[in-house]
């Protein structure tokens, strides 16, 4: 049974990804940050349909949690390590660059990009022994294009894109795959706040992507079928560039 990490895999498109993973026969760890409410309601809902994993809590904006938590995490499962790893955990806080704080920058960049680097860089050495591994960065069509109000989340979009492409290149000898996934508009509470109504109108499917669309993608690279594919990044957008 395959191990994976998914970060943020409590809410949206983590849960479904989640979801989809241990339907896959995956034994899923879910991160979260501070909703134990839901994260618990997730796993409970995949145990339901015949699934199996655990819920794995650090906040990935911070180093010292994510390399404690890890830690545990091997020394609860001595024989196993994470071969799927999908960076997933993100957050917003929208301003224009003339009045964006210190903190609205530092923590999207910390919870967005930095948690990437520490994350991955802590489960790469198992996958690069083993010779295998799938590395999935969640990013966004904010990070292909730029969006006015969300430098900062352009910004650390952009550079999870960009390490992508590079680490890709790195590791392609020993069979670890890296790839990122664009979504556009997607259902979640991430969006709530958003006029549906009239975003819809530019969007070619004229409709929100729902997170299952996501996760199906998702579950195709974490599998043995995308064996040849790296350093890609594939829009789930329903047409909008
Ligand atoms: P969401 O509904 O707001 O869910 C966010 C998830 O991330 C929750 O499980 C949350 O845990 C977790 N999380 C947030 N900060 C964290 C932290 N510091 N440490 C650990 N976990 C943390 O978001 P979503 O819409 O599903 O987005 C998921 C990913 O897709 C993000 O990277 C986002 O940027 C990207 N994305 C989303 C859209 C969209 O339209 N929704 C579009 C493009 C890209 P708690 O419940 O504990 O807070």
């Amino acid at each position: 049974m395959k191990f994976a990490l998914i970060t943020g895999g409590s809410r949206g498109i983590g849960k479904a990804v989640s979801q989809k993973l241990a339907a896959d026969g995956m034994y899923v760890v879910i991160n979260y940050h501070s909703n134990t409410e839901e994260a618990e309601k997730t796993l409970k809902e995949i145990k339901l349909s015949g699934g199996k994993g655990e819920l794995l809590q650090f906040d990935v904006s911070v180093p010292a949690e994510i390399e404690k938590a890890l830690e545990k995490f091997s020394e609860n499962h001595p024989e196993n390590h994470i071969e799927v790893l999908v960076n997933n955990a993100g957050i917003r806080k929208d301003n224009l660059q003339v009045f964006m704080s210190d903190n609205e920058w530092n923590d999207v960049i910390n919870t967005n990009l930095n948690s990437f680097f520490y994350t991955t860089r802590r489960l790469l050495k198992d996958m690069l022994v083993n010779k295998f591994g799938r590395i999935i960065n969640m990013v966004s069509l904010s990070g292909l294009k730029g969006m006015p109000g969300q430098t900062n989340y352009s910004a650390s979009k952009a550079g999870v894109i960009g390490a992508t492409k590079a680490l890709a290149q790195e590791i392609a000898s020993k069979k670890v795959t890296v790839n990122a996934v664009a979504p556009g508009f997607i259902k979640t509470d991430m969006t709530s706040d958003l006029d549906e109504k009239e975003l819809k109108k530019i969007i070619p499917m004229r409709r929100f992507g729902k997170p299952e669309e996501v996760a199906e993608l998702v579950s195709f690279l974490a599998s043995e079928k995308a064996s040849y594919i790296t350093g890609e990044v594939i829009s789930v957008n329903g047409g909008i560039y």
